[in-house]
């Protein structure tokens, strides 16, 4: 799937900045929880920083208790 692909682009140069090697798959809950939390988005580039703030916004936005572990962000994406 062509947008898959292109958020795995996105991972690779969080890995890069976070120091530590990240699932491939987006949407894994490592990924999640980090672009949910725990990432610095000061250090992002603008670029990356706005695709994250989308990712968050069209994907991280339920307020499940579990979120981002909730399984809704897989399932907006296959929506
Ligand atoms: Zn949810």
């Amino acid at each position: 799937m062509i947008a898959k692909k292109a958020r795995l682009r996105a991972v690779r140069k969080i890995q890069r900045i976070a120091g530590y090697r990240l699932p491939d798959f987006a949407f894994h809950g490592a990924n999640l929880e980090m672009i949910a939390g725990s990432l610095n988005y000061e250090q992002l580039d603008p670029t990356l920083r706005d695709q994250l703030l989308r990712f968050q916004k069209d994907f991280l936005d339920c307020r499940c208790k579990g979120s981002p572990l909730c399984g809704c962000p897989e399932q907006k994406f296959v929506l």
